[in-house]
């Protein structure tokens, strides 16, 4: 399962019916930067998905 959502992705720009919430990482921080990408560029840049299983 994952978070279906209409949202552009932050990569190319393209509106997706089926963004993909993800977060990025931050070394210097604890927090979590949470953004949106369409299926393609989230497997692209390979990065960890919201959603996926432990
Ligand atoms: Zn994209």
């Amino acid at each position: 399962m994952q978070a279906v959502v209409t949202r552009a992705c932050r990569e190319c720009g393209e509106v997706v019916d089926d963004a993909v919430a993800v977060a990025l990482e931050h070394v210097a921080s604890t927090a979590r930067r949470v953004v949106f990408l369409c299926p393609l560029c989230t497997a692209d840049l390979k990065i960890m998905r919201l959603t996926d299983p432990p």
